[in-house]
């Protein structure tokens, strides 16, 4: 959270007020390029929103959480204690209800009650035009869009287009840079397939939802699954709380050795059968009428779950005929063309910087549980097409990089990845243990060296940033060949876990 607000702080720092460097064209010569940034998932949402009575809908106020607990322990109790099935279904949709269900929108999915956003127009106070480009970053002039993450990117995108014409009269700039993380990626992608890439300098896109994640894909198309898990699921605790994190690393290694002998698979499928017994209806009750309703969270779906999400979630219904044409105009011209897009917008001037998170189990609930991720999304659809190793392994000595036609070697030091095979092998970065919304210092150097970067940097560009880079305590080293020395045994990491634990212990 720290990390994802002190790249926020940097983005919205508010520069001082300067003039504008007007040369006679009229047009700014500052040569600092406005970088218009639309930011991922997650924007407060309100009830009443730029009113006196504004409420908070999503995230929902304390109150709604509060109200929700009562639910959460009946369900956990009569689902996992007591084994009633039915009543683990009625107590976990009623506490989703009260959690979320404020924030779902009509059948058509449109906003109910007004509810929405506080849309804020760009302000001269965060562009400061100097001629000189500054080392102090604070000299950068960045505009940050605000959106309803839960509308239709393609209506978003028509949002942004009128932000963007703001950006450019406030700064007498022609051009901008677009810079997107998450969620953002879906809504500019939708804003290049509207208006095409005319004025975009260049799109630097990090960690991007333009394919979706197989999370979202895996619970709309319910095949939801937790059987045989028990390691995966070790690994995911262990790289959520941190490989650093004793506690983490203690409770990761007693669940891979408890697993051993069965214990955790036997919670799994017990999990599984209650899941099995009351995922449809609480899907049907929940899913359909409150994330079901959400536009912008249908282009979260990967085009490998999408039609049959669709038929899972609607079941055929013409109540929401609506919706299903709008998700299915961003899923078919969008999602399944990202692409073609971005290679047209690079054909026609417009560079491309992509950059993904690797070596983070997925959340261990989807047929993709084996794929690295950045916690949230998934390395191979951020970066269009990576090949990495199944999570915990490497791609193996005899592994040979799948293209070699530009003479680069595109395999990662570590083994884990081929870049090769990614849509821009050249532009696509990769950030070993980066967490979804990390934003360290070393990683927005980086951002910021490849917005200011003057024309397309290459992962050849700058020794600093090679291809694939590691996160050491906020800074970016290369991703280097892993050490020799065998890997700990759980037995050994229990141990010296509790060892650590308690010598923190005793010096407190
Ligand atoms: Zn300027
Ligand atoms: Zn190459």
């Amino acid at each position: 959270m720290k990390k994802t607000l002190s790249f926020l702080l940097v983005l919205a720092t508010v520069f001082s007020l300067g003039t504008t460097a007007l040369a006679d064209s009229g047009k700014c010569s500052c040569n600092m390029t406005p970088v218009v940034y639309v930011p991922g998932f997650g924007e407060p949402i309100y009830k009443n929103p730029g009113t006196e009575e504004k409420v908070s809908v999503f995230p929902p106020e304390e109150d709604a959480i509060t109200a929700a607990v009562p639910d959460i322990v009946k369900a956990v109790l009569f689902g996992l204690a007591i084994g009633n099935f039915d009543a683990f279904g009625t107590y976990a949709m009623k506490a989703a209800d009260t959690i979320l269900g404020a924030a779902a929108c009509d059948n058509e999915g449109n906003p109910v009650e007004n509810t929405g956003v506080e849309y804020e127009d760009p302000t001269v106070d965060t562009h400061k035009n100097t001629a000189f480009v500054s080392d102090d970053r604070d000299d950068n002039g960045y505009f940050m869009f605000i959106y309803d993450w839960r509308l239709d990117p393609i209506e978003n995108a028509r949002l942004l287009r009128e932000y963007i014409s703001k950006v450019k009269a406030l700064t007498s700039h022609d051009e901008i840079v677009l810079s997107a993380h998450s969620q953002g990626n879906t809504v500019v992608m939708s804003y290049l397939y509207l208006y095409g890439n005319s004025g975009i300098e260049k799109l630097v896109l990090l960690s991007p939802a333009y394919q979706g994640l197989s999370l979202i894909g895996s619970l709309f198309a319910q095949e939801v699954s937790v059987i045989g898990k028990g390691d995966a699921l070790a690994e995911y605790l262990n790289g959520v709380m941190g490989y650093e994190n004793p506690t983490s690393r203690l409770i990761a290694a007693a669940i891979k050795e408890i697993n051993k002998i069965g214990t955790v698979d036997g919670i799994l499928h017990y999990l599984q059968r209650l899941l099995d017994d009351q995922l449809d209806r609480v899907f049907a009750e929940c899913l359909t009428d409150i994330m079901g309703t959400l536009p912008g969270v249908w282009a979260f779906v990967p085009d490998e779950y999408y039609e049959a999400a669709k038929a899972k979630v609607f079941k055929g219904s013409d109540e929401y005929s609506v919706l299903i044409e709008k998700a299915d105009y961003y899923h078919y011209n969008v999602q399944t063309e990202t692409a073609s897009i971005l290679v047209n917008a690079k054909k026609s001037g417009t560079d491309i910087v992509i950059c993904a998170g690797y070596n983070i189990s997925s959340i261990p609930v989807t047929k993709a549980e084996t794929a690295h991720s950045d916690f949230l999304i998934d390395t191979g659809y951020m970066s269009l097409g990576a090949v990495c190793a199944p999570f915990g392994k490497t791609l193996g000595e005899k592994y040979a990089q799948q293209k070699t036609a530009c003479g680069h070697n595109h395999v990662s030091a570590d083994g884990i990845a081929d870049a090769s095979t990614c849509l821009f092998p050249e532009y696509t970065w990769f950030f070993k243990n980066n967490g979804h919304a990390s934003f360290g210092s070393g990683y927005c150097e980086f951002i910021e060296w490849a917005i200011r970067h003057k024309g397309q940097p290459t992962v050849h560009t700058n020794k600093k940033y090679p291809q694939f880079m590691e996160v050491s305590a906020e800074e970016l080293v290369p991703v280097r060949e892993p050490s020799a020395e065998k890997p700990e045994s759980n037995c050994e990491i229990i141990i010296s876990s509790l060892i650590t634990l308690i010598k923190e212990s005793v010096d407190k």
